[in-house]
């Protein structure tokens, strides 16, 4: 299985040009043999972004209708795009939204035939609680009702602890690989051994080029979800790097 490696931009940068410029600096420079790039920009710049690697940030959890500010699924694979982001912590934080929804958004995805990235994680009052493993678990088994086997081998899940995004205290390599190794096992609890096994999951939370490597080699995770770092063409290409 390649690494992946993933650029959330979130609501940067401010402009059209900014936007080509980093996409294509990006592009250009990001050039790995065993490790899939994947950029995500804001909604705005999609259209504009040309690559195999495009992602969104988000997706409404219908199909079509009376939604408004929302994007389907469909409307983005028809802009190119083939990855899309789903219960980033910053949506479940400021726009409230749950598991329930996150099911749409995953079911909405596949037939769209985009490949959902579902975020996961949980926040420092859950942490220090000891209920890391109920969050963790929930937020699983909710999001993924009736995805077949099938279609839950095309999920990406992304580890984020809610501490650890943009504070600068990324998670430990022990803390993430216990992680990494209880999400395969409710993975293998809702559906098998060999699906856990082959699930890309990976980590995301303050991931810089200094730390990058260590949750690759020593956490068990299959690649990145890189937030602030993926602004800055240098240092998200060095990730990238750390990954091969
Ligand atoms: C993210 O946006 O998912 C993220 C992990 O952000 P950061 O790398 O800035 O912590």
């Amino acid at each position: 299985m390649k690494n992946i490696i993933i650029a959330n931009w979130k609501m940067n940068p401010a402009t059209n040009k900014e936007a080509k410029k980093l996409f294509s600096e990006t592009n250009k420079k990001a050039k790995a043999k065993n490790t899939e790039v994947v950029v995500c920009p804001p909604f705005a710049y999609l259209g504009l972004l040309k690559g195999k690697n495009l992602g969104a940030q988000n997706v409404c959890f219908e199909g079509k209708g009376a939604f408004t500010g929302e994007v389907s699924a469909l409307m983005l694979k028809d802009l190119g795009v083939s990855f899309v982001i789903v219960g980033h912590s910053e949506r479940r934080k400021y726009f409230n939204e749950t598991n329930l929804q996150m099911n749409g958004k995953i079911k909405n995805s596949m037939e769209a035939g985009l490949k959902p990235i579902l975020c996961i994680g949980e926040t420092k009052q859950e942490f220090e609680a000891h209920l890391k493993p109920d969050v963790l678990e929930t937020q699983i088994t909710e999001a993924l009702k009736d995805i077949t086997k099938e279609q839950v081998k095309k999920i990406v899940i992304a580890y984020e602890p809610v501490w650890a995004i943009g504070t600068g205290e990324n998670c430990s390599v022990d803390e993430t690989m216990t992680s990494i190794v209880f999400i395969r096992k409710i993975i293998s609890e809702l559906y098998n051994r060999e699906i856990a096994d082959n699930m890309q999951i990976i980590y995301g939370g303050s991931v810089k080029s200094f730390n990058s490597a260590d949750y690759i080699k020593h956490a068990g995770a299959n690649g990145l979800l890189v937030g602030g770092a993926s602004l800055d063409v240098e240092e998200f290409i060095a990730i990238v790097k750390s990954a091969e």
